[in-house]
């Protein structure tokens, strides 16, 4: 994925610090029962990149002294790392708010039959990909049959309670373009998915999250191979918006890879981008525990460090702009 960088270097994107951190992104793998079109992971069936239990049990021990509010566990599937119930059982019972980024189909895998009423009983917030209501456009995107098994995949949240009215349980979808454009309005297509998911299916969620596709890992090989990459960073740049700096979520997050390495946010991390903190090379979980001095500042959330910034940057902030939790603002 390094070879993206000299593409994306030599970048206008303005210079941003970091504020307090709240949130605690962890990728926990690159394994993944899917290989879909606009990963920017590259993940997939054959990868053997997963975390360790050495590096679980650093990330329970940061929790504890760290105060975050939110766990985002991210993949791969992070529901295939063997480790993935302990690191959110301990989370919970430190009362942080997990998220699992489950991709859907994960839940009628053979071997994963326990995995709804796990995310029920322990209250995890699911965020699920779903590209469109149509099975068609979903297929095309992200594999055969991935828009069946990932109406099932709801249907069985759904039945938990995720989605429905009067339900602690959230499920929240994830919306990305199929092309070199920009999402549409996040509220008219919330809407629109709302009236049309219900309708053809007889299925629930709480909110949409529009989320801008990022030119790099396969996204943005295909784009360079189909002579596009040019042309959709210009409209990245055309559309930037000057408000939205202040809420891209490298402000407030920390991102860490299956290794235990520190970075900004996801995607640097699939760049290879280690975050410039205390001018380490590359920052270990078990250096911001060891460290007096790092722990005091992971209490102030790392807050004024700088942000390694390129032009992959300019997706976050193009029109209504686009964080993990949808637009910014
Ligand atoms: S489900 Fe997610 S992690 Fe897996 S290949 Fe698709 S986009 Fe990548
Ligand atoms: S890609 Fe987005 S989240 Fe990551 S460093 Fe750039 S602005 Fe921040």
């Amino acid at each position: 994925m390094r070879d993206m960088l000299p593409l994306l270097k030599n970048t206008d994107f303005p210079a941003i610090k970091r504020a307090r951190m709240h949130t605690l992104q962890v990728n926990l793998g690159y394994l993944c029962n899917q290989t879909c079109f606009h990963c920017h992971v590259n993940a997939g069936p054959n990868r053997k990149e997963l975390m360790d239990e050495t590096n679980i049990n650093l990330l329970i021990q940061l929790m504890e002294l760290s105060g975050v509010k939110t766990l985002d566990l991210t993949g791969g599937a992070p529901e295939m790392n063997p480790h993935f119930k302990k690191l959110v059982l301990a989370a919970r019972k430190l009362k942080i708010n997990v998220i699992d980024r489950c991709n859907l189909t994960i839940l009628n895998e053979d071997g994963y039959e326990w995995l709804a009423d796990f995310l029920a009983e322990n209250q995890v917030e699911v965020a699920a990909s779903l590209p469109c209501y149509l099975e068609d456009n979903v297929d095309a995107q992200r594999g055969d049959g991935v828009f069946q098994s990932s109406i099932e995949g709801i249907k069985k949240l759904n039945a938990l309670g995720y989605g429905m009215d009067d339900s602690k349980l959230t499920l929240n979808l994830v919306y990305n373009p199929q092309g070199i454009s920009l999402p549409p309005s996040q509220e008219a297509l919330e809407n629109a998915y709302k009236k049309e998911l219900l309708a053809r299916y007889d299925i629930h969620f709480n909110e949409l999250f529009t989320i801008t596709n990022q030119p790099i890992a396969r996204f943005g090989s295909t784009l360079v191979t189909k002579g596009q990459f040019d042309e959709y960073m210009q409209i990245l740049k055309d559309n930037f918006q000057q408000a939205n700096v202040k809420g891209v979520m490298c402000r407030t997050l920390i991102s860490i890879d299956w290794q235990g390495y520190v970075y900004d946010c996801d995607f640097n991390q699939m760049l290879g981008l280690h975050a410039p903190i205390e001018d380490e090379e590359k920052l270990h979980i078990a250096q911001l525990i060891a460290q007096e001095e790092l722990q005091q500042t992971l209490d102030y959330g790392l807050a004024g460090q700088p942000i390694t910034v390129m032009n992959h940057c300019y997706a976050c902030t193009a029109g209504q702009g686009s964080s993990c939790g949808g637009t910014l603002g």
